[in-house]
C-alpha cells in the first residue's frame, strides 16, 4: 500500500518504521525542517549535544522506546538524579519513599498515611476502578487535605493549570504506577535521536518531506488520498495515497480534513489541552545547589512551575562545560505570557530567580524561549469513554496523537506504542 503519515514527530516516524517492516511504500510530511516534533531540540554552535526545547528525559520502566533505540542502534544513558521540591523557601529532596517517610514538614501520622495512599497505587493494576475520581477529591480524602495540597496539589497546578480539580485518578495513578527515579536519555539528545530514526526509516525506502506544512486532505474519484500544501501543489507531485495518517493535536485533523463528517470535526474539537513555555538559560555558574536535577515549586506566588538544571543529569561537557537550566511553565494559551517578549518574561521570573540564587544574572551567556500551544491533554474523570479510535469515519484515514494516550501520561515512549499501534490499525482495515 501508498501510505502517506502528517507529521515527523516520534509517533509518525515510528508508524513509519513498522509500516516499511511489511513492505508499504511511505511518504511523511514535515512541516519543520527536522524531525522530532514537540521533543525537537536546538543546538549552539559550542555545544556537541542539542538540547530539547522542553526538558525530556524518559524512565526506566519506559520499554517502548528502548525497544525502538535497540532496533535503530541509538544508545540511551542511565543517571539517577536529584529531584526535589521548592517548599517555604526550602528545596528539599523528595525522589524515594524513604525521603517521603523523613520529610519534616508532615507529622508522623500523615507521612505514614501518605505512605500507604502511594503504596496502594503503586500495587493496584486496575486504572478502570479509579478513573471516575478526580486526583483531587480522592487525594484529599485518603491522606489528608494538609500532605495533598502540601505536595501533590502544586503538581496538578503545575501541569495542568485551572483545570487541576478536574484530572481523573486514573491519571495520577499511571504516574505513581510506571515512574521511576532511574531516568534516561539519549545519546546526542532527542534530536539526535529522532535523526537516526528519520535515517533509519528513509533508508528503507520512506521519503520524508521537509517544509510541507499540509494544508489540506482530499480524496480523488478513486477515494485515493492527495496532500494539498495549499500553494496550489501537492506536496509530492502527484502522489496519492491509500492510507492516510495524521499525527497532529485533534483541533489541526479538524481543519486538515474538510471531508469530515461535522460532528465527528465538533468532537475534535472538543479535547482540550494546555501549552507549554520553557526558558532556557545557559550560564557559566550551576543555579541549583545540591546537584539538583528537578526542582518542582510549590509555592503558588512564584511565576514558574519547576526549575530543571539539565547539566545536573547530563554531562556539561557535552554543551562546553556551560550550566544549562530550564524554567518551565505550562500555561493556558490564552495567557499574556505567549505573547510577551524573552525579556520581559525574564524580568517577571528575574526576582524569584533571585531569591533561589541571588548571583545567578551575571553568569547568563545566553536565553532562548520556547513556546508551544499544544502542550499537555487535559485528562479528566472517565476519559476512556471520549478516547478516539485510530479509525475515522472516513476510510483509509487514521489518527495518532497525544490526546489518545491513556491512561498514561503522555511522553516520547508513549508516542512509540501509539505509532506502532497505528501501524497496525492502518494495515488490518
Ligand atoms: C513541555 C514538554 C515536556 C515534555 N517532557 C517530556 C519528557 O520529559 N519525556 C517524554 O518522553 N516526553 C515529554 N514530552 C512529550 C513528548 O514530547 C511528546 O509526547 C511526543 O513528542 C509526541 O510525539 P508525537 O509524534 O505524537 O507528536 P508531535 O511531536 O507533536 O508530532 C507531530 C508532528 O506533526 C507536525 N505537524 C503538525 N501539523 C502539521 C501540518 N499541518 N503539516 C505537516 N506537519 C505537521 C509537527 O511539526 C510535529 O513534528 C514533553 C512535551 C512537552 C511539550
Amino acid at each position: 500500500m501508498r501510505i502517506g503519515i502528517i507529521g515527523a514527530g516520534f509517533t509518525g516516524l515510528t508508524s513509519a518504521w513498522e509500516l516499511l517492516k511489511c513492505g508499504h511504500t511511505v511518504t511523511i510530511f514535515e512541516q519543520h525542517s527536522i524531525p522530532g516534533g514537540l521533543a525537537m531540540g536546538f543546538k549552539e554552535p559550542s555545544w556537541q549535544w542539542s538540547l530539547e526545547k522542553h526538558y525530556h528525559h524518559i524512565f526506566s520502566s519506559d520499554r517502548d522506546i528502548l525497544t525502538l533505540a535497540d532496533e535503530i542502534g541509538h544508545p540511551f544513558y542511565y543517571y539517577r538524579p536529584n529531584t526535589s521540591s521548592f517548599i517555604a523557601g526550602e528545596s528539599i529532596q523528595l525522589d524515594s519513599p524513604t525521603k517521603l517517610l523523613t520529610f519534616p514538614q508532615l507529622s508522623i501520622a500523615e507521612r505514614l498515611r501518605m505512605s500507604a495512599v502511594l503504596g496502594y497505587l503503586k500495587y493496584v493494576s486496575r486504572w478502570q476502578d479509579l478513573e471516575a475520581y478526580t486526583a483531587h477529591d480522592w487525594l484529599i480524602k485518603r491522606m489528608g487535605a494538609h500532605g495533598y495540597r502540601l505536595l501533590w496539589e502544586p503538581l496538578l497546578k503545575s501541569k495542568f493549570g485551572s483545570h487541576f480539580r478536574d484530572i481523573s485518578l486514573a491519571w495520577f495513578w499511571a504516574r505513581i504506577k510506571a515512574r521511576t527515579a532511574r531516568l534516561g536519555y539519549p545519546e546526542g539528545g532527542f534530536q539526535s535521536f529522532a535523526y537516526r530514526l528519520a535515517q533509519a526509516v528513509e533508508q528503507k525506502g520512506a521519503t520524508i518531506v521537509y517544509d510541507a506544512t499540509v494544508q489540506k486532505i482530499n480524496q480523488n474519484g478513486n477515494g485515493a488520498f492527495v496532500v494539498d500544501r495549499g500553494d496550489g501543489t501537492s506536496a509530492a507531485k502527484g502522489a496519492t495515497f491509500d492510507r492516510m495518517l495524521i499525527t497532529t493535536p485533534n483541533s489541526v485533523i479538524a481543519h486538515l480534513v474538510p471531508a469530515l463528517p461535522q460532528e465527528y470535526k465538533k468532537n475534535l474539537m472538543s479535547f482540550e489541552g494546555i501549552g507549554a513555555i520553557n526558558m532556557v538559560l545557559e550560564l557559566s555558574q550551576s543555579f541549583l545547589p545540591n546537584d539538583v536535577y528537578w526542582l518542582n515549586i510549590c509555592d503558588e506566588s512564584y511565576p514558574f512551575l519547576a526549575l530543571v538544571e539539565h547539566t545536573h543529569f547530563i554531562d556539561k561537557k557535552y554543551y562546553n562545560h556551560h550550566h544549562l537550566l530550564y524554567i518551565g511553565n505550562y500555561l493556558d494559551r490564552s495567557h499574556r505570557y505567549f505573547s510577551m517578549s524573552k525579556q520581559a518574561i525574564l524580568k517577571e521570573y528575574h526576582p524569584y530567580l533571585a531569591k533561589i540564587n541571588p548571583h545567578y544574572a551575571s553568569s547568563i551567556i545566553s536565553s532562548h524561549i520556547f513556546k508551544v500551544p499544544f502542550a499537555q491533554p487535559i485528562v479528566t474523570t472517565n476519559y476512556s469513554q471520549k478516547v478516539l479510535p485510530f479509525k475515522t469515519p472516513i476510510k483509509g484515514l487514521f489518527i495518532s496523537n497525544m490526546q489518545q494516550i491513556y491512561p498514561w501520561d503522555r511522553g516520547t515512549n508513549y508516542a512509540v506504542q501509539w505509532g506502532r499501534k497505528l501501524a497496525r490499525a492502518c494495515i488490518k482495515q
